[in-house]
């Protein structure tokens, strides 16, 4: 039995909510008051004791990250890794797999800009080929052309779980059943769905899957996480490495750590740490089902709303498409409605064309209005953001 999200609680726990109506959690979500906490308090704690102190005392607390995240995504605490941003955690992760010439990459049409810049660079380099499975009747990633596509060849499958340019949700879980059939690596970036709906790293089958804090888990910007599979963490060196990662054990040796903490720095930002701890522990007292059930009600709501505005084109892709609504208006430039509603307290974000580049160009956009709703938004708030939109068409 799950219980509807308590928005009133959800509101009063968080205090952006007074201030702002915040359309804008695909690109930073409010945090909880809880995350802020946790965060000034370490700090606090730093200023008064020293660093190193402050690191040593609240060691079990900082530990939980771990468990927390093992939690979240249904892993063990050992495959769990703290980057400090999303980019980062994918880039160690892809780094870290020795490609040969004539070695396959494939990826689908709406990846994002950082990593397909690095599946660019690791080609030149290689001599490694990335290819583009091609998009089904709605947009999503076509799982019998990815079957057509698997060969001896293909090293790596790295997608995009939820792009940062819209509603479509990718189907992972059915990737993953391939990747797993065939005993290829399977890179998931799930910085757009960790946080908006349930992840499970056992059900989806991927190698390696990356998120950021700052987005719809609702943690502090600059924290990120990688999930590395057990099965594989040991196969593979990570890029980088420090005393951290690995210990130098002689004058030419050193032996790097078994567990996915070889994919870390030494040196963090504990606070941002325990403030995505306390991020996640928050994600984890709701239910993440109800979480995606009641983002898409908002999602749906908005996008009934757009359409029904003259000039306004929704361009969300996929079946069923998730918290992220994407829109143009007429010939208004996106930045201009974005800089209009952020007059109004309304903040909205603007994705442009080189974040998503193969997917913009296929649809021939040069940039989209971005509007991501989450849990602790309201109903009234999608009624006054619309009403501004239809305001400023006219
Ligand atoms: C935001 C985003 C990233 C980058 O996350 P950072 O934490 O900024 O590095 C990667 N992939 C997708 C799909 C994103 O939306």
């Amino acid at each position: 039995m799950s219980t509807p999200i308590d928005v009133q609680r959800a509101r009063r726990e968080t205090p952006g909510c007074e201030h702002v109506l915040h359309l804008n959690n695909a690109g930073a979500a409010l945090m909880p008051h809880l995350v802020l906490a946790a965060m000034t308090q370490h700090l606090q704690l730093e200023a008064n004791i020293g660093g190193y102190e402050a690191a040593r005392q609240e060691e079990a607390r900082i530990e939980r990250f771990y468990t927390a995240t093992a939690a979240l995504l249904n892993c063990l605490p050992e495959e769990v890794a703290f980057v400090e941003n999303a980019t980062r955690a994918w880039d160690q992760a892809f780094y870290s797999i020795p490609f040969q010439p004539g070695d396959r990459i494939l990826t689908a049409q709406a990846e994002y800009a950082s990593n397909f810049i690095a599946f660019l660079q690791v080609a030149k380099r290689t001599g490694a080929k990335v290819e583009v499975i091609p998009s089904d009747e709605w947009g999503q990633v076509s799982v019998a052309a990815l079957e057509e596509m698997l060969d001896e060849r293909v090293k790596l499958i790295a997608i995009t779980h939820v792009p940062t340019n819209g509603g479509l949700v990718n189907p992972a879980a059915m990737v993953g059943a391939l990747a797993r059939a065939r005993g290829i690596l399977y890179l998931l970036d799930a910085c757009q769905s960790v946080g908006q709906m349930p992840i499970d790293v056992q059900q989806i089958g991927c190698d390696f899957l990356s998120a950021t804090g700052r987005k719809f888990l609702r943690g502090p910007r600059g924290t990120g996480l990688l999930y590395v599979r057990r099965e594989i963490c040991q196969q593979l060196e990570p890029p980088l490495l420090d005393l951290h990662a690995a210990t130098w054990t002689s004058p030419t040796s050193y032996v790097v750590r078994p567990d996915a903490r070889r994919f870390e720095n030494w040196e963090m930002n504990y606070a941002g740490k325990l403030g995505l701890t306390a991020a996640i522990d928050y994600a984890l007292s709701w239910d993440p089902g109800e979480i995606e059930r009641r983002n898409r009600q908002l999602a749906t709501l908005l996008r009934e709303g757009l359409r029904a505005i003259k000039g306004c084109r929704v361009l969300d892709l996929g079946q069923q498409p998730c918290a992220i609504v994407s829109f143009v208006m007429g010939n208004i430039p996106p930045c201009e409605i974005q800089h209009r509603l952020h007059s109004l307290q309304i903040n909205v974000s603007v994705s442009p064309r080189e974040y998503t580049l193969l997917d913009m160009d296929q649809r021939e956009l040069a940039s989209v209005v971005r509007a991501s709703v989450h849990y602790y938004n309201t109903e009234a708030e999608i009624e006054r953001a619309l009403a501004a939109l239809h305001e400023l068409c006219e």
